[in-house]
Protein backbone atom coordinates (compact mmCIF):
# COMPACT_ATOMS: atom_id res chain seq x y z
CA UNK A 1 0.00 0.00 0.00
CA UNK A 2 2.58 2.43 -1.31
CA UNK A 3 -0.30 5.29 -1.44
CA UNK A 4 -0.76 5.59 2.43
CA UNK A 5 2.09 7.38 3.18
CA UNK A 6 0.64 10.50 1.32
CA UNK A 7 -2.36 10.31 3.41
CA UNK A 8 -1.87 12.16 7.11
CA UNK A 9 -1.47 9.77 9.86
CA UNK A 10 -4.68 11.01 11.87
CA UNK A 11 -6.90 9.69 8.93
CA UNK A 12 -5.05 6.07 8.55
CA UNK A 13 -5.90 6.16 12.75
CA UNK A 14 -9.65 6.20 11.90
CA UNK A 15 -9.62 3.53 9.44
CA UNK A 16 -6.92 1.67 7.79
CA UNK A 17 -9.59 -0.23 6.33
CA UNK A 18 -12.05 2.23 4.76
CA UNK A 19 -8.99 4.14 3.30
CA UNK A 20 -8.48 1.03 1.53
CA UNK A 21 -12.11 0.79 0.51
CA UNK A 22 -12.12 4.26 -0.55
CA UNK A 23 -9.39 3.83 -2.66
CA UNK A 24 -11.15 0.67 -4.51
CA UNK A 25 -14.02 2.46 -4.89
CA UNK A 26 -11.99 5.88 -6.89
CA UNK A 27 -10.62 3.11 -9.56
CA UNK A 28 -13.53 1.52 -9.92
CA UNK A 29 -14.97 5.24 -10.79
CA UNK A 30 -12.41 6.08 -12.66
CA UNK A 31 -12.72 3.10 -14.98
CA UNK A 32 -16.68 4.14 -15.94
CA UNK A 33 -15.93 7.62 -16.41
CA UNK A 34 -12.69 7.11 -18.41
CA UNK A 35 -15.31 4.25 -20.06
CA UNK A 36 -17.77 6.72 -20.50
CA UNK A 37 -15.91 9.83 -20.64
CA UNK A 38 -13.00 9.51 -23.05
CA UNK A 39 -14.37 5.99 -25.18
CA UNK A 40 -12.01 4.82 -28.10
CA UNK A 41 -14.26 2.13 -28.99
CA UNK A 42 -15.39 3.86 -32.21
CA UNK A 43 -12.03 4.48 -33.62
CA UNK A 44 -10.53 1.35 -32.50
CA UNK A 45 -13.87 -0.54 -34.12
CA UNK A 46 -13.18 1.25 -37.58
CA UNK A 47 -9.28 1.05 -37.71
CA UNK A 48 -9.63 -2.72 -36.67
CA UNK A 49 -12.82 -4.12 -39.31
CA UNK A 50 -13.47 -0.85 -41.52
CA UNK A 51 -9.62 -0.66 -42.31
CA UNK A 52 -7.76 -3.86 -41.89
CA UNK A 53 -11.21 -6.28 -42.77
CA UNK A 54 -11.38 -9.99 -41.64
CA UNK A 55 -8.73 -11.97 -39.90
CA UNK A 56 -8.56 -15.11 -41.32
CA UNK A 57 -5.71 -17.17 -40.20
CA UNK A 58 -2.39 -16.96 -42.45
CA UNK A 59 -4.04 -13.62 -44.41
CA UNK A 60 -1.71 -10.99 -44.53
CA UNK A 61 -4.65 -8.85 -42.86
CA UNK A 62 -4.56 -10.98 -40.17
CA UNK A 63 -0.80 -9.74 -39.81
CA UNK A 64 -2.18 -6.46 -40.41
CA UNK A 65 -3.99 -6.55 -37.25
CA UNK A 66 -1.24 -7.91 -35.40
CA UNK A 67 0.73 -5.35 -36.13
CA UNK A 68 -2.15 -2.93 -35.40
CA UNK A 69 -2.67 -4.40 -31.88
CA UNK A 70 1.21 -3.90 -30.58
CA UNK A 71 1.50 -0.63 -31.59
CA UNK A 72 -1.93 0.44 -30.56
CA UNK A 73 -0.81 -0.71 -26.87
CA UNK A 74 2.89 0.83 -27.07
CA UNK A 75 1.10 4.29 -27.80
CA UNK A 76 -0.65 3.61 -24.55
CA UNK A 77 2.19 2.62 -22.61
CA UNK A 78 1.87 -0.73 -22.53
CA UNK A 79 4.42 -3.80 -23.56
CA UNK A 80 2.94 -5.74 -26.20
CA UNK A 81 4.36 -8.24 -28.48
CA UNK A 82 3.83 -10.76 -31.33
CA UNK A 83 4.51 -14.21 -29.96
CA UNK A 84 4.80 -16.99 -32.81
CA UNK A 85 3.20 -20.26 -32.59
CA UNK A 86 2.64 -22.17 -35.54
CA UNK A 87 2.50 -21.88 -39.28
CA UNK A 88 -0.35 -21.83 -41.67
CA UNK A 89 -1.17 -21.94 -45.30
CA UNK A 90 -0.85 -18.05 -46.20
CA UNK A 91 -3.68 -16.95 -48.64
CA UNK A 92 -4.89 -13.27 -49.72
CA UNK A 93 -8.91 -13.26 -51.21
CA UNK A 94 -8.79 -10.43 -53.84
CA UNK A 95 -11.94 -9.71 -55.98
CA UNK A 96 -15.05 -11.93 -56.40
CA UNK A 97 -17.48 -11.00 -59.11
CA UNK A 98 -20.46 -13.53 -59.78
CA UNK A 99 -22.83 -12.47 -62.98
CA UNK A 100 -25.47 -14.47 -64.40
CA UNK A 101 -25.21 -13.77 -67.97
CA UNK A 102 -27.61 -15.48 -69.61
CA UNK A 103 -30.97 -15.90 -69.78
CA UNK A 104 -30.73 -11.95 -68.53
CA UNK A 105 -27.89 -10.54 -66.55
CA UNK A 106 -27.94 -9.96 -62.77
CA UNK A 107 -24.76 -9.16 -60.48
CA UNK A 108 -25.09 -11.93 -58.06
CA UNK A 109 -25.00 -11.48 -54.20
CA UNK A 110 -22.17 -14.12 -53.07
CA UNK A 111 -18.62 -14.42 -52.57
CA UNK A 112 -15.58 -17.14 -52.91
CA UNK A 113 -15.27 -19.52 -50.01
CA UNK A 114 -12.05 -19.07 -47.90
CA UNK A 115 -8.48 -20.87 -49.42
CA UNK A 116 -10.31 -20.48 -52.59
CA UNK A 117 -7.92 -21.76 -55.56
CA UNK A 118 -9.05 -19.00 -56.91
CA UNK A 119 -9.50 -17.85 -60.93
CA UNK A 120 -7.60 -15.58 -63.64
CA UNK A 121 -8.44 -12.14 -63.72
CA UNK A 122 -10.86 -13.18 -66.66
CA UNK A 123 -12.59 -15.72 -64.92
CA UNK A 124 -14.97 -18.52 -65.93
CA UNK A 125 -17.87 -18.53 -67.99
CA UNK A 126 -20.08 -21.84 -67.57
CA UNK A 127 -23.51 -23.47 -67.34
CA UNK A 128 -24.91 -24.57 -64.11
CA UNK A 129 -26.59 -27.87 -63.52
CA UNK A 130 -27.90 -29.52 -60.39
CA UNK A 131 -27.49 -32.36 -58.95
CA UNK A 132 -30.29 -34.83 -59.91
CA UNK A 133 -32.30 -37.62 -58.03
CA UNK A 134 -29.48 -40.22 -57.52
CA UNK A 135 -30.55 -43.90 -57.45
CA UNK A 136 -27.57 -45.40 -56.21
CA UNK A 137 -23.68 -44.89 -56.49
CA UNK A 138 -23.82 -46.61 -59.82
CA UNK A 139 -26.05 -44.76 -61.02
CA UNK A 140 -24.34 -41.71 -60.10
CA UNK A 141 -21.02 -41.81 -61.48
CA UNK A 142 -23.34 -42.94 -64.81
CA UNK A 143 -24.45 -38.97 -64.52
CA UNK A 144 -21.60 -37.84 -63.37
CA UNK A 145 -19.51 -37.12 -66.52
CA UNK A 146 -22.34 -34.00 -67.28
CA UNK A 147 -20.31 -31.64 -64.67
CA UNK A 148 -17.52 -31.54 -67.36
CA UNK A 149 -17.56 -27.74 -67.97
CA UNK A 150 -20.16 -26.87 -65.54
CA UNK A 151 -20.98 -25.40 -62.48
CA UNK A 152 -22.37 -27.67 -59.93
CA UNK A 153 -24.79 -26.63 -57.43
CA UNK A 154 -23.80 -28.71 -54.39
CA UNK A 155 -26.84 -26.90 -51.91
CA UNK A 156 -30.95 -27.76 -51.66
CA UNK A 157 -33.52 -25.28 -52.55
CA UNK A 158 -34.16 -23.70 -49.68
CA UNK A 159 -38.09 -23.42 -49.71
CA UNK A 160 -37.68 -19.87 -48.37
CA UNK A 161 -36.05 -17.13 -47.54
CA UNK A 162 -37.88 -15.92 -44.74
CA UNK A 163 -36.43 -16.63 -41.12
CA UNK A 164 -38.96 -18.44 -38.66
CA UNK A 165 -39.41 -15.54 -36.54
CA UNK A 166 -41.34 -13.92 -39.72
CA UNK A 167 -43.09 -16.76 -40.41
CA UNK A 168 -44.68 -17.13 -37.06
CA UNK A 169 -45.70 -13.43 -37.17
CA UNK A 170 -47.17 -13.38 -39.84
CA UNK A 171 -48.53 -16.62 -41.08
CA UNK A 172 -51.91 -18.61 -40.45
CA UNK A 173 -50.35 -21.04 -38.09
CA UNK A 174 -51.64 -23.93 -40.42
CA UNK A 175 -48.99 -22.53 -43.06
CA UNK A 176 -46.34 -22.22 -40.92
CA UNK A 177 -46.63 -25.57 -39.65
CA UNK A 178 -47.25 -26.79 -43.37
CA UNK A 179 -44.02 -24.81 -44.28
CA UNK A 180 -41.89 -26.23 -41.62
CA UNK A 181 -42.96 -30.07 -42.24
CA UNK A 182 -42.21 -29.72 -45.66
CA UNK A 183 -38.66 -27.91 -45.12
CA UNK A 184 -38.08 -30.73 -43.11
CA UNK A 185 -39.03 -33.74 -45.93
CA UNK A 186 -37.16 -31.88 -48.51
CA UNK A 187 -33.74 -31.56 -46.27
CA UNK A 188 -33.99 -35.28 -45.20
CA UNK A 189 -34.96 -35.92 -48.90
CA UNK A 190 -31.78 -33.90 -49.98
CA UNK A 191 -29.50 -35.71 -47.66
CA UNK A 192 -30.37 -38.96 -48.73
CA UNK A 193 -29.95 -37.99 -52.33
CA UNK A 194 -26.78 -37.45 -51.42
CA UNK A 195 -26.08 -40.31 -49.26
CA UNK A 196 -26.71 -42.55 -52.17
CA UNK A 197 -24.55 -41.61 -54.67
CA UNK A 198 -21.49 -43.11 -51.71
CA UNK A 199 -20.56 -39.35 -50.80
CA UNK A 200 -21.71 -36.83 -48.44
CA UNK A 201 -21.80 -33.36 -48.50
CA UNK A 202 -17.85 -32.80 -48.05
CA UNK A 203 -16.78 -35.71 -50.13
CA UNK A 204 -18.87 -35.36 -53.31
CA UNK A 205 -17.25 -32.01 -54.03
CA UNK A 206 -13.41 -33.76 -54.73
CA UNK A 207 -15.40 -36.18 -57.34
CA UNK A 208 -17.34 -33.41 -58.92
CA UNK A 209 -13.77 -31.70 -59.61
CA UNK A 210 -12.25 -34.81 -60.63
CA UNK A 211 -15.05 -35.16 -62.94
CA UNK A 212 -14.51 -31.84 -64.88
CA UNK A 213 -16.80 -29.20 -62.67
CA UNK A 214 -15.18 -25.85 -63.61
CA UNK A 215 -17.08 -24.63 -60.14
CA UNK A 216 -18.48 -25.56 -56.83
CA UNK A 217 -21.72 -23.27 -56.27
CA UNK A 218 -22.49 -23.61 -52.44
CA UNK A 219 -25.34 -21.83 -50.48
CA UNK A 220 -25.07 -22.33 -46.91
CA UNK A 221 -28.44 -20.22 -45.13
CA UNK A 222 -27.91 -18.97 -41.68
CA UNK A 223 -31.77 -18.45 -41.48
CA UNK A 224 -32.09 -15.27 -41.61
CA UNK A 225 -32.87 -12.36 -44.20
CA UNK A 226 -30.06 -12.18 -46.94
CA UNK A 227 -27.87 -14.08 -44.10
CA UNK A 228 -25.15 -17.01 -44.97
CA UNK A 229 -22.05 -18.43 -43.27
CA UNK A 230 -19.04 -18.66 -45.25
CA UNK A 231 -16.27 -20.50 -44.61
CA UNK A 232 -13.83 -22.75 -46.39
CA UNK A 233 -13.10 -24.14 -49.86
CA UNK A 234 -12.52 -27.57 -50.62
CA UNK A 235 -11.62 -27.93 -54.20
CA UNK A 236 -7.96 -27.56 -55.29
CA UNK A 237 -7.87 -25.82 -58.47
CA UNK A 238 -11.40 -25.09 -59.60
CA UNK A 239 -13.24 -22.43 -57.57
CA UNK A 240 -15.63 -22.48 -55.02
CA UNK A 241 -18.25 -19.68 -54.07
CA UNK A 242 -21.36 -19.19 -51.38
CA UNK A 243 -24.53 -17.37 -53.17
CA UNK A 244 -27.01 -15.84 -51.03
CA UNK A 245 -29.79 -18.28 -50.80
CA UNK A 246 -32.13 -15.62 -53.09
CA UNK A 247 -30.17 -15.52 -56.10
CA UNK A 248 -29.12 -19.04 -55.82
CA UNK A 249 -32.64 -20.08 -55.50
CA UNK A 250 -33.24 -18.57 -58.26
CA UNK A 251 -30.88 -19.61 -60.33
CA UNK A 252 -31.88 -22.94 -59.13
CA UNK A 253 -35.76 -22.69 -60.00
CA UNK A 254 -33.84 -21.56 -63.76
CA UNK A 255 -31.99 -24.67 -63.92
CA UNK A 256 -34.94 -26.63 -63.05
CA UNK A 257 -36.88 -25.40 -65.37
CA UNK A 258 -34.43 -25.87 -68.30
CA UNK A 259 -33.63 -22.11 -68.70
CA UNK A 260 -29.74 -23.24 -69.50
CA UNK A 261 -28.57 -20.02 -66.83
CA UNK A 262 -24.70 -19.47 -67.45
CA UNK A 263 -22.88 -17.58 -64.74
CA UNK A 264 -19.46 -15.78 -64.96
CA UNK A 265 -17.32 -16.06 -62.21
CA UNK A 266 -14.19 -13.36 -61.45
CA UNK A 267 -12.55 -15.11 -58.11
CA UNK A 268 -8.92 -13.91 -57.58
CA UNK A 269 -6.69 -14.90 -54.81
CA UNK A 270 -3.20 -15.44 -53.78
CA UNK A 271 -1.31 -18.46 -52.56
CA UNK A 272 1.14 -17.24 -50.25
CA UNK A 273 3.00 -20.20 -49.21
CA UNK A 274 3.61 -20.92 -45.62
CA UNK A 275 3.40 -17.98 -42.90
CA UNK A 276 4.13 -17.60 -39.18
CA UNK A 277 0.86 -17.39 -37.34
CA UNK A 278 0.86 -15.22 -33.84
CA UNK A 279 -0.90 -14.32 -30.45
CA UNK A 280 -0.44 -10.83 -29.43
CA UNK A 281 0.44 -10.41 -25.95
CA UNK A 282 0.49 -6.98 -23.75
CA UNK A 283 1.28 -6.93 -20.21
CA UNK A 284 1.14 -4.41 -17.32
CA UNK A 285 3.63 -5.82 -14.47
CA UNK A 286 2.31 -6.31 -11.19
CA UNK A 287 3.89 -4.82 -8.47
CA UNK A 288 3.46 -7.07 -5.37
CA UNK A 289 3.22 -10.21 -6.99
CA UNK A 290 4.56 -10.01 -10.67
CA UNK A 291 4.42 -13.96 -10.81
CA UNK A 292 0.45 -13.81 -10.51
CA UNK A 293 -1.18 -13.60 -13.65
CA UNK A 294 -4.87 -11.74 -14.38
CA UNK A 295 -5.83 -12.54 -18.16
CA UNK A 296 -7.92 -10.64 -20.07
CA UNK A 297 -8.81 -13.00 -23.50
CA UNK A 298 -10.42 -13.03 -26.52
CA UNK A 299 -9.49 -14.47 -29.84
CA UNK A 300 -8.44 -12.08 -33.04
CA UNK A 301 -9.00 -14.05 -36.33
CA UNK A 302 -12.51 -14.22 -37.81
CA UNK A 303 -13.84 -15.93 -41.02
CA UNK A 304 -13.74 -13.63 -43.81
CA UNK A 305 -17.51 -13.40 -45.39
CA UNK A 306 -17.55 -10.44 -43.31
CA UNK A 307 -15.22 -8.33 -41.18
CA UNK A 308 -15.65 -10.64 -37.91
CA UNK A 309 -17.46 -7.54 -35.93
CA UNK A 310 -19.33 -9.45 -33.49
CA UNK A 311 -17.05 -12.82 -33.81
CA UNK A 312 -14.76 -11.65 -32.50
CA UNK A 313 -14.15 -7.88 -33.04
CA UNK A 314 -16.45 -7.12 -30.12
CA UNK A 315 -14.50 -9.19 -27.71
CA UNK A 316 -11.22 -7.90 -29.37
CA UNK A 317 -12.27 -4.12 -28.28
CA UNK A 318 -13.20 -4.95 -24.95
CA UNK A 319 -10.53 -6.04 -23.91
CA UNK A 320 -8.11 -3.67 -26.26
CA UNK A 321 -9.98 -0.74 -24.46
CA UNK A 322 -9.84 -2.40 -20.58
CA UNK A 323 -6.23 -2.42 -21.24
CA UNK A 324 -6.02 0.85 -21.92
CA UNK A 325 -8.24 2.10 -19.01
CA UNK A 326 -6.34 -0.28 -16.87
CA UNK A 327 -2.96 1.48 -17.94
CA UNK A 328 -4.32 4.75 -16.92
CA UNK A 329 -6.42 4.51 -13.75
CA UNK A 330 -4.54 1.14 -12.21
CA UNK A 331 -1.37 1.85 -13.94
CA UNK A 332 0.08 -0.53 -11.13
CA UNK A 333 -1.18 -3.58 -10.32
CA UNK A 334 -1.27 -6.17 -7.54
CA UNK A 335 -1.24 -8.92 -10.25
CA UNK A 336 0.72 -8.95 -13.88
CA UNK A 337 -1.90 -7.71 -15.87
CA UNK A 338 -1.72 -10.04 -19.22
CA UNK A 339 -4.24 -9.97 -21.88
CA UNK A 340 -3.87 -12.26 -24.81
CA UNK A 341 -5.39 -11.87 -28.45
CA UNK A 342 -5.26 -15.45 -29.80
CA UNK A 343 -4.62 -16.65 -33.27
CA UNK A 344 -6.62 -19.27 -34.93
CA UNK A 345 -9.47 -20.00 -32.64
CA UNK A 346 -11.98 -20.33 -35.09
CA UNK A 347 -9.81 -23.52 -36.48
CA UNK A 348 -9.86 -25.01 -32.68
CA UNK A 349 -8.43 -22.60 -30.77
CA UNK A 350 -4.76 -23.02 -31.85
CA UNK A 351 -3.60 -19.95 -30.36
CA UNK A 352 -4.60 -20.08 -26.72
CA UNK A 353 -4.23 -23.71 -26.56
CA UNK A 354 -0.32 -23.44 -28.04
CA UNK A 355 0.15 -20.54 -25.46
CA UNK A 356 -1.33 -22.82 -22.73
CA UNK A 357 1.31 -25.55 -23.66
CA UNK A 358 4.33 -22.95 -24.51
CA UNK A 359 3.93 -21.12 -20.86
CA UNK A 360 2.97 -23.69 -18.13
CA UNK A 361 5.04 -21.24 -15.87
CA UNK A 362 1.87 -18.37 -16.36
CA UNK A 363 -0.44 -21.33 -16.75
CA UNK A 364 0.47 -22.38 -12.78
CA UNK A 365 0.14 -18.79 -11.68
CA UNK A 366 -3.02 -17.97 -13.00
CA UNK A 367 -5.46 -15.96 -10.58
CA UNK A 368 -7.88 -15.69 -13.77
CA UNK A 369 -8.81 -15.62 -17.11
CA UNK A 370 -11.70 -13.73 -18.46
CA UNK A 371 -12.52 -14.89 -22.16
CA UNK A 372 -15.34 -13.09 -23.90
CA UNK A 373 -16.29 -14.43 -27.62
CA UNK A 374 -20.47 -14.56 -28.45
CA UNK A 375 -21.32 -11.68 -29.90
CA UNK A 376 -22.22 -7.39 -28.97
CA UNK A 377 -24.26 -7.82 -26.45
CA UNK A 378 -23.45 -7.26 -23.03
CA UNK A 379 -22.76 -10.08 -20.00
CA UNK A 380 -25.34 -11.77 -18.99
CA UNK A 381 -24.23 -14.84 -17.79
CA UNK A 382 -21.32 -16.03 -16.14
CA UNK A 383 -20.47 -19.58 -14.76
CA UNK A 384 -17.85 -20.92 -12.43
CA UNK A 385 -16.51 -22.71 -14.98
CA UNK A 386 -16.55 -25.83 -12.39
CA UNK A 387 -13.86 -24.64 -9.83
CA UNK A 388 -15.59 -25.65 -6.47
CA UNK A 389 -14.80 -22.30 -4.75
CA UNK A 390 -15.73 -19.95 -7.75
CA UNK A 391 -18.35 -18.53 -5.99
CA UNK A 392 -16.17 -17.35 -3.45
CA UNK A 393 -13.59 -15.03 -5.33
CA UNK A 394 -16.27 -14.40 -8.14
CA UNK A 395 -19.43 -13.01 -6.36
CA UNK A 396 -16.79 -10.71 -4.12
CA UNK A 397 -15.32 -9.59 -7.58
CA UNK A 398 -18.98 -9.03 -8.67
CA UNK A 399 -20.16 -7.12 -5.57
CA UNK A 400 -17.74 -4.10 -6.95
CA UNK A 401 -19.34 -4.20 -10.30
CA UNK A 402 -22.28 -0.90 -10.69
CA UNK A 403 -25.33 -2.45 -10.00
CA UNK A 404 -26.74 -1.10 -13.45
CA UNK A 405 -24.14 -4.07 -15.12
CA UNK A 406 -24.57 -6.71 -13.00
CA UNK A 407 -28.24 -6.65 -12.04
CA UNK A 408 -28.15 -8.01 -15.87
CA UNK A 409 -25.79 -11.07 -15.18
CA UNK A 410 -27.64 -14.44 -14.15
CA UNK A 411 -24.51 -16.71 -12.29
CA UNK A 412 -24.12 -20.09 -11.85
CA UNK A 413 -21.86 -21.46 -9.07
CA UNK A 414 -20.24 -23.35 -9.43
CA UNK A 415 -20.94 -24.56 -13.02
CA UNK A 416 -19.37 -26.44 -15.61
CA UNK A 417 -16.23 -26.75 -17.01
CA UNK A 418 -15.97 -25.14 -21.03
CA UNK A 419 -14.80 -28.09 -23.33
CA UNK A 420 -14.71 -25.99 -26.50
CA UNK A 421 -16.54 -23.45 -27.90
CA UNK A 422 -13.85 -20.94 -27.41
CA UNK A 423 -10.68 -20.20 -25.89
CA UNK A 424 -11.51 -19.91 -22.31
CA UNK A 425 -11.78 -23.86 -22.62
CA UNK A 426 -7.78 -23.74 -23.49
CA UNK A 427 -7.32 -22.77 -19.74
CA UNK A 428 -10.00 -24.35 -17.92
CA UNK A 429 -8.44 -28.09 -19.46
CA UNK A 430 -4.96 -26.97 -17.90
CA UNK A 431 -6.82 -26.50 -14.47
CA UNK A 432 -6.64 -22.75 -14.78
CA UNK A 433 -9.70 -20.59 -13.62
CA UNK A 434 -11.40 -19.23 -16.63
CA UNK A 435 -14.41 -17.87 -17.22
CA UNK A 436 -16.72 -16.70 -19.73
CA UNK A 437 -17.82 -13.72 -20.15
CA UNK A 438 -21.40 -14.73 -22.11
CA UNK A 439 -23.77 -12.22 -24.19
CA UNK A 440 -26.82 -11.46 -24.68
CA UNK A 441 -27.58 -12.39 -28.34
CA UNK A 442 -28.69 -10.03 -30.38
CA UNK A 443 -29.18 -12.69 -32.81
CA UNK A 444 -25.92 -13.74 -33.00
CA UNK A 445 -26.74 -17.25 -34.03
CA UNK A 446 -28.35 -16.72 -37.15
CA UNK A 447 -27.64 -13.21 -38.08
CA UNK A 448 -23.59 -12.69 -37.55
CA UNK A 449 -22.08 -15.98 -36.06
CA UNK A 450 -19.64 -16.57 -38.99
CA UNK A 451 -22.08 -15.20 -41.63
CA UNK A 452 -21.50 -12.41 -44.65
CA UNK A 453 -23.29 -9.95 -42.19
CA UNK A 454 -20.78 -10.25 -39.23
CA UNK A 455 -19.81 -6.26 -40.04
CA UNK A 456 -19.49 -3.17 -38.36
CA UNK A 457 -23.18 -1.43 -38.63
CA UNK A 458 -24.21 -4.01 -36.08
CA UNK A 459 -22.07 -3.02 -33.35
CA UNK A 460 -24.15 -2.18 -30.21
CA UNK A 461 -21.61 0.37 -28.25
CA UNK A 462 -23.82 0.81 -25.14
CA UNK A 463 -23.44 -3.18 -24.80
CA UNK A 464 -19.83 -3.17 -25.64
CA UNK A 465 -19.42 -0.53 -23.22
CA UNK A 466 -20.82 -1.89 -19.99
CA UNK A 467 -18.75 -5.16 -20.83
CA UNK A 468 -15.77 -2.75 -20.85
CA UNK A 469 -16.52 -1.92 -17.69
CA UNK A 470 -16.91 -5.31 -16.50
CA UNK A 471 -14.17 -6.47 -17.26
CA UNK A 472 -12.23 -3.86 -16.14
CA UNK A 473 -13.52 -4.06 -12.75
CA UNK A 474 -13.32 -7.91 -12.62
CA UNK A 475 -9.37 -7.66 -13.70
CA UNK A 476 -8.90 -4.99 -10.77
CA UNK A 477 -10.64 -7.07 -8.22
CA UNK A 478 -9.06 -10.16 -8.82
CA UNK A 479 -5.41 -8.63 -9.71
CA UNK A 480 -5.93 -6.83 -6.17
CA UNK A 481 -7.64 -9.69 -3.89
CA UNK A 482 -5.69 -10.74 -1.20
CA UNK A 483 -5.80 -14.62 -1.79
CA UNK A 484 -4.91 -16.66 -4.11
CA UNK A 485 -8.08 -18.42 -6.46
CA UNK A 486 -8.39 -21.92 -5.81
CA UNK A 487 -8.42 -24.71 -8.38
CA UNK A 488 -10.23 -27.16 -6.63
CA UNK A 489 -12.61 -28.76 -9.37
CA UNK A 490 -16.14 -30.42 -8.69
CA UNK A 491 -16.56 -33.99 -8.66
CA UNK A 492 -18.61 -34.40 -12.42
CA UNK A 493 -21.91 -36.04 -12.99
CA UNK A 494 -21.97 -39.62 -14.34
CA UNK A 495 -22.04 -39.65 -17.71
CA UNK A 496 -25.78 -40.77 -18.16
CA UNK A 497 -24.24 -42.63 -21.97
CA UNK A 498 -21.09 -44.47 -20.36
CA UNK A 499 -22.63 -44.37 -16.63
CA UNK A 500 -18.97 -43.71 -16.25
CA UNK A 501 -17.94 -40.36 -13.62
CA UNK A 502 -17.57 -37.37 -16.62
CA UNK A 503 -13.65 -36.28 -16.53
CA UNK A 504 -12.17 -33.01 -16.48
CA UNK A 505 -11.49 -31.96 -20.09
CA UNK A 506 -7.74 -32.43 -21.14
CA UNK A 507 -5.83 -29.97 -22.86
CA UNK A 508 -5.76 -30.14 -26.95
CA UNK A 509 -2.59 -30.57 -28.88
CA UNK A 510 -2.62 -27.68 -31.17
CA UNK A 511 -2.51 -27.64 -34.83
CA UNK A 512 0.98 -25.83 -35.48
CA UNK A 513 1.18 -26.48 -39.33
CA UNK A 514 -2.25 -25.77 -40.25
CA UNK A 515 -3.93 -25.27 -44.13
CA UNK A 516 -0.99 -27.50 -45.87
ZN1 LIG B 1 -15.49 -16.46 -31.92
Amino acid sequence: MKKLSSISFSFLVFSALSVFSQEKNIVIENIQKEAYENSQLKILGHELLDDIGPRLVGTPQMQQAHDWAVAKYKSWGISAENQQWGEWKGWERGITHIDMIYPRVQTLDGTQLAWNPGTSSKGVTAELIVLPEIKDSISFQQWLPNVKGKFVMIAMKQPTGRPDENWKEFATPKSFEKMKKEREDETKAWDENIKRSGFDRRSIIPALEEAGAVGIVDSYWSKGFGVNKVFGARTKKIPSVDIELEDYTMLYRMVEHGDKPKMHVVAESKNLGRVPTFNTIATIKGTEKPEEYVILSAHFDSWDGGTGATDNGTGTLVMMEAMRILKKVYPNPKRTILVGHWGSEEQGLNGSSSFVADHPEIVANIQAVFNQDNGTGRVEKINGAGFLQSYDYMSRWLRAVPDTIRKNIETTFPGWPARGGSDNASFVAAGAPAFSLSSLSWNYWNYTWHTNRDTYDKIVFDDVKSNVILTAILVYMASEDDSKTSREQVILPMDEKTGKRQKWPTPRVPERKGGM
